[in-house]
């Protein structure tokens, strides 16, 4: 049997009936690494002896690049923070291991979670499963891939503007952001701290409700964690969708939206409307200027969050024999110009600059008022629907090298996930189906702040009632 291939909740039935054990599942996954790695690159490192724990759920993880593990090492993908060994489990964590579960290695990432190919990581690209000349998407394409390929039963990634469901959607798999504050960020290295979440990557529905059990709740380590009682997700995987209203905003079709993608979606709505939802037009006025607020909020935050990668404190310290003036400022910069790539740099600069004195009135105070009319129209929808729903990304994946040199286009990718961000509501991808290419096509939706059920509820039934999720690449 290819244990690699099932879901973490058909292993756990297998466990119960005690055909097979976490060790058996390891060694597989283990050999499913071996031979497909190579040509997918999910990893930025790979655990040489990771262990089989004890535990309910003992189900091997792919872990973002960006989570700290006590005393292994993580470096967000970036030259800046090779050799950087964290000192602590970030809580995500701390409570896979607590489960049980088995820790295969971190998951290859853009540069800082900066991207939507997975192209500026220090290690090189990861490819898409289900076509190695494209992408798998980004920032989380490493947790995305190795999901997709099964080289690990899931995985956890992080979700700023997109990071989490634009891979998940390229890559054919389910991935869900949760509300702001509801999954602890301690031990995640801040991208953009008032948008960043971590939230799961997985093969099915059910699968992303078993994680969220394990990640959801309040920790006082982290001050921007809710208090809010955390339910079983798992009571929410109900196969029906009678009478609950869903809104598709009438901006969502837009210009530069590929006709396949937007086929399919129509196609899942159809679906949906079939199997009882009521289907209710709603309007996102100000959603055409998301991705230029985020642009403005996300670096003014990344510039402030990556002011602490010195040379001093943590990982990379450019030699003393290679500084041009032996001063404390000439280390800094050395460093800094060494150990970042260009896509951090221009986010430094970006960010510093709508900071600057002459600027943050023009700039960031103007993008956070927009900010908070994106979240007041997000909020007027959601009077009359109960989720929304528009494409992922407004194409399927594209062409390794085809975005590199042009920055405008690639942050285009997140034209439809950046308002749940800023909004701080709960959002997740799900696959809908394929392009002719071969190609998945992924499904987004919105939910009100803290009803993560909901989504998975409308998912579940979406899921049930069709055949996407069973498909594999071939590898
Ligand atoms: N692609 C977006 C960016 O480049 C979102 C990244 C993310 O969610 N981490 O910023």
């Amino acid at each position: 049997m290819k244990l690699h291939s099932l879901s973490a909740h058909q292993i756990l039935e297998l466990y119960k009936e005690k055909k097979t054990s976490p060790e058996e599942v390891l060694k597989d996954v283990v050999m499913r690494i071996e031979s497909v790695e190579p040509k997918i690159h999910a990893y930025a490192h790979v655990n040489t002896h990771p262990k089989a724990m004890e535990g309910s759920l003992a189900i091997p993880i792919a872990m973002k690049d960006n989570m700290c593990r006590k005393g292994e090492e993580v470096t967000c993908s970036s030259k800046i923070l090779k050799g950087f060994k964290a000192p602590y489990d970030a809580t995500v964590v701390a409570k896979i291991k607590q489960s049980g579960g088995i820790i295969l290695g971190s998951a290859n990432m853009d540069e800082f979670a900066f991207g939507s190919s997975t192209e500026s990581s220090c290690y090189g690209p990861t490819f898409n499963p289900w076509n190695l000349s494209c992408v798998p998407g980004g920032s989380s394409g490493g947790s995305a891939a190795s999901v997709a390929a099964d080289e690990a039963i899931w995985s956890l990634g992080s979700d700023t503007g997109g990071s989490i469901r634009q891979p998940a959607s390229f890559c054919g798999i389910v991935g869900l952001k949760p509300t702001y504050g509801r999954v602890s960020r301690y031990g995640l290295i801040a991208f953009a701290s008032s948008l960043d979440q971590i939230g799961p990557l997985t093969k099915d529905v059910t699968d992303c409700a078993l994680l969220m059990n394990v990640i959801a709740g309040y920790d006082d380590r982290d001050s921007t964690s809710v208090n809010e009682p955390v339910p079983d997700y798992t009571k929410a995987l109900v196969n029906d969708v009678h009478g609950l209203k869903i809104g598709v905003p009438k901006e969502a079709f837009v210009e530069g939206l590929d006709p396949e993608v937007r086929a399919s979606v129509q196609a899942a709505i159809d679906e949906l409307k079939k199997l009882g939802a009521i289907i209710k037009e709603v309007s996102l006025p100000h959603t055409p200027y998301a991705v230029a607020t985020y642009y403005i909020i996300a670096t003014a935050e990344a510039s402030s969050n990556l002011a602490r990668f010195d040379g001093i404190r943590f990982g990379l310290r450019e030699s003393p024999s290679k500084l041009r003036k032996n001063t404390l400022i000439d280390l800094y910069e050395e460093t800094r110009a060494n150990g970042f790539g260009d896509e951090a740099k221009r986010r430094i600069m970006l960010g510093t600059y709508v900071l600057s004195s002459g600027y943050y009135d023009a700039y960031y105070l103007s993008g956070q008022k927009v900010r908070t009319l994106i979240k007041q129209d997000l909020d007027e929808a959601f009077k009359e629907c109960d989720v929304i729903l528009t494409p992922t990304a407004p194409t399927t994946a594209f062409k390794v090298g085809e975005k590199v040199s042009d920055p405008l286009a690639m942050y285009l990718s997140d034209i439809y996930t950046i308002p749940a961000n800023l909004a701080g509501i709960p959002s997740i991808s799900i696959p809908c189906g394929f392009s002719k290419a071969g190609l998945p096509i992924g499904l987004q939706l919105m939910g009100k702040a803290f009803d993560e059920e909901m989504l998975l509820r409308v998912c579940y039934t979406y899921e049930q009632n069709t055949p996407w999720h069973t498909k594999k690449p071939n590898l």
